[in-house]
């Protein structure tokens, strides 16, 4: 098989990963450096970002005040070493990322503005109107262009880590153009692929978010961390899952239910619309079971109204709301309520990684959603995902810069047998004719059903235990899978049986530390047990790939200044 030789190879174009690529290209150019990614950069998840990204910029705010923030966001689960490095670092990356030409709002003086968003106790997340995923990833991509010696592989998909006695060494791929694999070497490998969640059915994440790096994490013996919090949005668009921004609250929308009761003073009184996501996901669903939600074809919602802010305020801040309401529910939320329930978002836990983006499995690095460094804890708060890419993109670059200084690389010997054993693995799990019965869409689907039933807003014991069960059983109807597209160029069907499979090792995971876990913390809410125990759970979750299923492990929670408190909003 080829190998392809590179010092630092990022998988992922994604914010974290092209942040990263831009760090070890300006710290050290002479390295071979790549960006392997499944889509072209620009289409990954980040370009969907909406609402801003927070960092401390104004006189009235502090770097304590955005960690603290950040703590009590977490339900006391984040490291709070990590947090304090990610308040500092914030103010300077999004001052950076401005002058590669992302395009902040100002202020009439000129400053650069701010909004509310929800769990910040000061404006301070910055925004270029309600696209600022797109901006902030053309700002990163464009910049990443300027290194000649940054080399892409656009549409290659990333299979397998090649581990040589726990050291990385490199990544089977597959070009998804010509069907070919090869072995892309590299002393040090960062894994920068994003969340999980297109393992439920209601969510606003695009369809490539599919637990790759966790997956690939896992299966090669390293830990992966705090798998069980999942982050529900309270505002999904009605039927698709499609994200209404926060910003539509930053900026004074309201929530109603069906008596046209703005209903968070029942749940949050100080915050109302702007408390954190994990605390108006829960209260919108307490609303619609105890039915004062609104009765739809597609089930119960309520209502975000934006009709007193007005077309112009509408138009400055927020027209990806509209076009959204306008292309994909029909409606204009300059004249109506916008129909709204919670969506599957965002994935706390990930790749388990220190500060500077070091797993520990030497070779391997990791930064952004496919990370747990961890800095959200239970509940991450809305806007500090996009400066967390520029962040600790940046961090894990320069780490894997010093680490390839000196480490060696695995051989290209060893490399090929390493390669081969996973391509027969390939051949034989994902590629044979023919003989299987069991079609990856129908077990997908019903993967999807479960976590949404079973592993959503809402846990107990019961159909936890059931979803481990049915996903268990999923696991073996996949050993069945035919592919019917046998051919080798764009065989998107091979690659969605490899995403497929990753995600049903993660879902185990997530549903497995979610029975674990006995205590309701962040978004992870248990209905047998509805308060936080930090006698007994204080603690992350490490899940590593066991003979029978994943084998949980418990790892210390950093506490610098921050005890832990009651969360009351
Ligand atoms: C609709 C929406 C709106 C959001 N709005 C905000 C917001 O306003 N503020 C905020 O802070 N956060 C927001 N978030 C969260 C935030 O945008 C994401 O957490 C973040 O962009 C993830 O960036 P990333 O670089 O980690 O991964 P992604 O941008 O998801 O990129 C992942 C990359 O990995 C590559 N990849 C994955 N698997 C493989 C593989 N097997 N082989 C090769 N390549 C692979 C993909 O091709 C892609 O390039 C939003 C999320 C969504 C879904």
């Amino acid at each position: 098989m080829d190998i392809i030789n590179h010092d630092i190879l990022i998988v992922g174009g994604g914010g974290a990963g092209l942040r990263a690529a831009i760090a070890i290209s300006q710290m050290s150019p002479s390295l071979k450096t790549a960006v392997i990614s499944k889509v072209y950069p620009m289409r990954s998840h980040t370009v969907a970002a909406e609402g801003g990204s927070a960092a401390v910029l104004n006189d009235d705010d502090t770097h304590d005040l955005h960690a603290y923030d950040t703590i009590k966001g977490s339900d006391y689960l984040a490291d709070q070493d990590a947090v304090e490095v990610f308040v500092r670092d914030a103010t300077n990356e999004v001052r950076q990322i401005e002058r590669w030409g992302c395009p902040w709002n100002r202020e009439e003086d000129g400053t650069i503005a701010a909004r509310w968003f929800g769990g910040m106790s000061r404006k301070r997340t910055l925004h270029a109107a309600d696209k600022t995923g797109f901006h902030l990833l053309h700002a990163l991509f464009q910049t990443s262009l300027k290194f000649d010696t940054l080399k892409r592989y656009d549409e290659w998909h990333v299979c397998a880590l090649l581990v040589d006695n726990g050291k990385v060494g490199g990544v089977l791929a597959l070009n998804t153009r010509t069907g070919v694999f090869s072995i892309l070497s590299a002393k040090a490998v960062i894994l920068c692929t994003g969340g999980v969640g297109r393992m439920y059915a209601f969510t606003s994440n695009a369809g490539i978010k599919t637990a790759d790096g966790a997956a690939l994490t896992y299966r090669a013996g390293g830990p992966i961390k705090d798998m069980e919090f999942i982050q529900f949005h309270p505002s999904g668009l009605m039927r698709t899952g499609i994200l209404i921004t926060e910003a539509s609250r930053g900026e004074g929308g309201y929530l109603f239910n069906k008596d046209g009761k703005r209903f968070l003073e029942n749940y949050a009184p100080s915050k109302m619309e702007l408390a954190p996501r994990d605390i108006v996901s829960r209260s919108i669903i307490e609303e619609i079971l105890a039915g004062r939600g609104f009765k739809g074809t597609y089930g119960s919602y309520i209502h975000l109204d934006l009709r007193h802010l007005g077309e112009a305020k509408i138009m400055e801040k927020l027209p990806m709301v509209r076009e959204l309401c306008l292309d994909f529910a029909g409606m204009d939320p300059v004249y109506d309520p916008i129909p709204i329930r919670p969506t599957m978002h965002y994935t706390m836990g990930g790749i388990h990684c220190d500060k500077d983006g070091k797993t520990p499995m030497p070779g391997l690095f990791s930064a952004g959603e496919a990370a747990c460094v961890s800095i959200h804890g239970a509940n991450r708060l809305g806007s500090n995902s996009l400066t967390e890419l520029l962040v600790f993109g940046a961090r894990a670059g320069r780490t894997a810069v010093e680490y390839v200084s000196t480490a060696k690389p695995v051989s290209a010997d060893k490399l090929q047998s390493l390669a081969k054993d996973r391509m027969d693995f390939i051949q034989k799990r994902y590629m044979k004719a023919g003989n299987g019965k069991e079609k990856i869409g129908a077990i997908l689907s019903e993967l999807r059903k479960t976590m949404d039933e079973k592993v959503g807003i809402y846990r107990t014991e019961e159909p936890l235990k059931e979803a481990i069960q049915i996903i268990q059983k999923l696991k073996e109807r996949f050993n069945k899978i035919t592919l019917t597209q046998q051919s080798r160029v764009f065989n998107t069907e091979l690659t969605a049986a490899m995403e497929l499979d990753n995600m049903l090792e993660i879902a185990h995971v997530i549903a497995m530390c979610a029975q674990v876990r006995k205590e309701s913390r962040g978004g992870h809410a248990r209905k047998d047990y509805p308060t936080r125990n930090d006698e007994q759970f204080l603690h992350h979750s490490l899940t590593y790939q066991g003979k029978d299923g994943p084998r949980r492990e418990t790892f210390p929670v950093t506490i610098t200044k921050w005890q832990p408190e009651e969360r009351k909003y």
